[in-house]
């Protein structure tokens, strides 16, 4: 799960991570007020969506140059930043060309930077452990770095068992090029992002740009804060941090019936039960030339209502040229998958080709349903020759 950059600074500066002052506004009459309250003379109006490259972003429909992060002189100006902002869509290098309306802003005190630096803390799959990535290329993205300077990344990973210590900051610090008192100042700014990422279960928290400021202080000007899902039961209170109108609508309807879906770019949507079959058949879709709208896991024990929510969703995704049921009938009935996905059709008119692999508990009798449905459904015989056919029909269809 993510949440928005001021709600990341609230949590992280809960524990100590230094932060600049600053308060979210819903209206360009709250950033005003929002900003009388900072001390200026600078205020920063901020764009708060789940993405970044904010600051190099554009509105749609306006010009260049004005992006999702401005300067302002004024509590006026701020006024006026955020009404160019709120309601706008911002379109980043993250958010695709689509891009993302801004439904709040955040109005923070501006800063005197002297140098922008990059930090962040993830789960490392690799070496499964926590690991602590610094860069002296703050500001650009970390995937950039990594591609043209790698040599300019350091990554520090931390034994679980013996946790963070002076050494590890040290490292970190030195690689930076800190001297004198910001080395322990920076030691004490790691530790407290250590303890809130373990503390909150944090998935990432990547902290671009890391301040140095004039005055010598190191100070998080941004923050990109993701929480792992499975964890989420432990935390009742950050779920009240979610926002919907951030997430995939898809993903939300499939998360209230228990589907496991991901909404994804392509074109043929998948209905699939069990995660290992599902990732076989977006593999052999790639294979035959096309390539998969979602993944979907209905599960090993589905019902008929579960099916046709599931179908519904995939329908629901403009993208989606053509549908692949691809399902083994083990704990789950060939019969009730065939009838969830008659009924689902019947219910939402199929404009779509629809290529259905069934196979064990009850196949004779779920193909039976099929075919005496009336409906132009598809059938195949297996997994190959069900990719085949669906690329082939949705070739045909265009
Ligand atoms: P994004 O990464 O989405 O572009 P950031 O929060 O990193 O958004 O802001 C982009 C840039 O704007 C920063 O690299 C920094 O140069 C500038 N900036 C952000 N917040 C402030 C602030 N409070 N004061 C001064 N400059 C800021
Ligand atoms: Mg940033």
């Amino acid at each position: 799960m993510n949440i928005h950059e001021y709600q990341g600074k609230e949590l992280l500066k809960g524990y100590g991570v230094a932060v600049l002052e600053g308060h979210v506004a819903w209206t360009p009459e709250e950033a005003e007020a929002a900003a009388a309250k900072l001390p200026g003379p600078i205020y920063v109006v901020k764009s708060q969506i789940h993405a970044g490259g904010r600051g190099a972003g554009r509105f749609e429909g306006a010009p260049e140059g004005k992006g999702g992060v401005r300067l302002a002189k004024s509590p006026a100006e701020a006024k006026e930043a955020a009404a160019a902002m709120l309601g706008h869509t911002l379109i980043t290098k993250q958010t695709g060309p689509a891009g993302r309306k801004v439904r709040r802003v955040y109005v923070e005190a501006g800063c005197d930077i002297k140098r922008e630096l990059y930090l962040s803390l993830l789960v490392d799959r690799a070496t499964s452990r926590i690991t602590i990535m610094a860069s002296t290329e703050g500001g650009m993205e970390i995937e950039e770095v990594a591609e043209h300077h790698p040599e300019k990344i350091l990554r520090v990973a931390i034994d679980p068992a013996s946790g963070i210590s002076g050494f590890h900051t040290r490292r970190l610090a030195f690689s930076l090029g800190l001297e004198g008192k910001q080395i322990g100042t920076f030691g004490k700014f790691v530790m407290a992002m250590y303890k809130a990422f373990t503390a909150l279960d944090c998935e990432t928290v990547e902290i671009n740009p890391l301040v140095v400021t004039g005055a010598g202080d190191i100070v998080a000007l941004d923050a990109k804060v993701s929480f792992d899902d499975n964890a989420l039961f432990r935390h009742p209170e950050l779920e009240k941090l979610r926002d919907e109108a951030e997430e995939d609508p898809k993903e939300l309807e499939a998360a209230k019936h228990s589907l496991n879906y991901v909404a994804l770019d392509g074109v043929i949507g998948c209905m699939v039960n069990g995660a290992g079959l599902a990732m076989a058949t977006m593999d052999i879709i790639k294979l035959y030339g096309s390539s998969p709208a979602n993944f979907l896991d209905v599960g090993g024990g589905a019902t008929k209502e579960r099916v046709t929510a599931a179908f519904k969703i995939i329908l629901s995704d403009p993208n989606v040229e053509g549908i692949l049921v691809n399902i083994f009938g083990g704990i789950m009935r060939c019969d009730v998958i065939a009838e969830g996905v008659v009924a689902a059709a019947r219910e939402v008119s199929l404009g779509v080709p629809l290529v259905v692999r069934l196979e064990g508990t009850n196949v004779a009798l779920g193909k039976e349903i099929m075919a005496k449905s009336g409906l132009p459904i598809i059938p195949a015989d297996n997994l190959a020759d069900a990719a085949a056919k669906v690329v082939q029909a949705v070739k045909e269809a265009a």
